[in-house]
């Protein structure tokens, strides 16, 4: 398949020592050398592939030197696109990266769509869907473990994973074609219905145990969602503070929160946690407090976890108990907090008159900070023990794999009951398709676009 040539900045707008324009096709080092002119004085054409040269940047209009710059020339199909790319290592300001892109497209190149090169990649088998999914991922990992899982799916592992299960499945397809087809004619070939379930019921338990890893997958792409909820004055900022204080280092700002709704991201021990700080939960009149309280309470019902800050100093209160309740079936940690204000806080009252799991802080004094962190790691990590292999994060990969599980499960029954062959092969057949969707494989065009326009420009 052959494309037209395109170009963009591959780097984040703003001042950096480095920025790179990016230029991907057919045309790519033709449309390079009208506006690179290398010191050297070899043409653009004949540099060696994957090799840096010292370079001018000319405005192609007015021969006005506009950045001195490194080029590469990477020769198809070695590339991440599989396509002739050069890259042009630019100064990174607006300026320089501007009138470098510019210059490119003037001589030829059209602007690059969001995600454009890795959709390019994808379509040219560079990369599966999975492994174009993994890209973002890198990129937004949030802590150290967030980036092995997402550098695990990138090198292939989800996807071979994925490819070997489908070559399963076509493998009992093909049996059973042999049986229908050529029924008493190879035996060798033919599979029974016992020898099918068996196969079946084996697939059933590998697709069954990626899917025991999801929800530690998840939270390592996307964070643990951990509400910070209570009464007013419990202390649910200071909290938050002291949490953060200890881990400046690590905090990011997320874009997009609300006034009423702080949120920020923790590192614990490697998993990422975002923390959200709701606006105190009461009854109230008021229609802006109310509009605050509103999304409070929405944040409560979509959290992984919820912090019910009481106050050890007052003791449980009836608003407490009104918390505890909105609280409902989240999985929820009672924080007694202002344990300085007491000699002693009676943790097994507290988690008697609760009915949760508790723990004493002090967030003006950092007293039992390790100890709440230590239980909200031991909250993700129980029950599901990190698994070999590929780990599932995400909710496209999850609904697929779900979506097999259920026909091979109905297949698996079907051939126990002696149900017909062809009537078996439709749901094996379902099976395959839908784990198709994860590599891309079986995917629709409008699933490949949605996922490519997630990406911004220039990746
Ligand atoms: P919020 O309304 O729940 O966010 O509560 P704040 O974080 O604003 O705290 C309310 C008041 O309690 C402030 O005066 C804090 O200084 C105080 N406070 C918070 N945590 C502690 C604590 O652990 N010990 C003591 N002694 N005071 C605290």
């Amino acid at each position: 398949m052959e494309w037209d040539t395109i170009a963009a900045i591959s780097t984040p707008i703003g001042e950096g020592g480095i920025g790179i324009v990016r230029v991907s096709g057919p045309e790519a080092v033709d449309i390079v050398e009208k506006v690179v002119e290398s010191s050297s004085g070899i043409k653009i054409r004949d540099f060696p592939s994957h090799t840096l040269k010292l370079c001018r940047v000319k405005n192609p209009d007015t021969g006005e030197v506009v950045d001195e710059v490194m080029v590469s020339v990477m020769r198809a199909p070695k590339t991440f696109t599989r396509e002739d790319v050069v890259e042009i290592n630019c100064h990174g300001g607006a300026a320089p990266l501007g009138a470098t892109l510019k210059a490119v497209l003037a001589s030829g190149a059209r602007l690059a769509l969001p995600g454009e090169f890795s959709k390019r990649a994808f379509l040219n088998g560079r990369i599966d869907l999975a492994q174009a999914e993994a890209i973002i991922d890198v990129i937004r990992a949030r802590t150290g473990k967030g980036l092995s899982a997402a550098l695990d799916h990138l090198e292939g592992s989800l996807s071979r994973e994925i490819r070997g299960i489908r070559d399963d499945l076509s493998g009992c397809l093909a049996r059973i074609e042999v049986n229908i087809d050529f029924p008493g004619e190879d035996p060798d070939a033919e599979v029974t219905t016992e020898e099918l379930g068996k196969n079946l019921s084996r697939i059933e338990k590998e697709i069954e145990k990626l899917l025991a890893g999801a929800g530690q997958g998840k939270v390592l792409r996307e964070g643990l969602k951990t509400v910070i909820a209570g009464r007013p004055n419990v202390g649910k900022s200071s909290l938050l503070n002291a949490l953060l204080r200890e881990k400046r280092a690590i905090v990011t700002d997320i874009p997009g929160t609300t006034r009423d709704v702080i949120e920020e991201m923790l590192n614990l021990g490697g998993i990422p946690v975002r923390v959200l700080d709701t606006a105190g939960i009461r009854p109230t009149r008021d229609e802006v407090e109310r509009i605050g309280v509103e999304r409070s309470e929405r944040a409560l019902k979509e959290a992984d976890l919820v912090l019910v800050i009481m106050d050890a100093s007052t003791g449980l209160l009836e608003e407490d108990k009104g918390v505890l309740k909105k609280a409902g079936e989240a999985r929820c940690l009672v924080v007694v907090n202002k344990s300085d204000l007491v000699e002693k806080v009676d943790i097994e009252g507290w988690e008697k008159l609760t009915s949760r799991e508790c723990v004493a802080v002090s967030a003006k004094t950092g007293w039992g900070l390790s100890s709440l962190e230590e239980k909200i790691r031991g909250i993700i990590e129980k029950g599901e023990k990190v698994r070999e292999g590929p780990l599932i994060t995400r909710v496209r990969h999850e609904e697929a794999l779900r979506k097999a599980l259920k026909h091979i499960r109905e297949a698996r029954e079907a051939c126990s009951l002696g149900v017909p062959e062809d009537i078996i092969a439709i749901d094996v057949r379902e099976a395959w398709t839908s784990l198709g969707e994860i590599t891309g494989d079986t995917a629709s065009e409008e699933i490949v676009d949605r996922i490519f326009a997630d990406f911004c420009i220039g990746k």
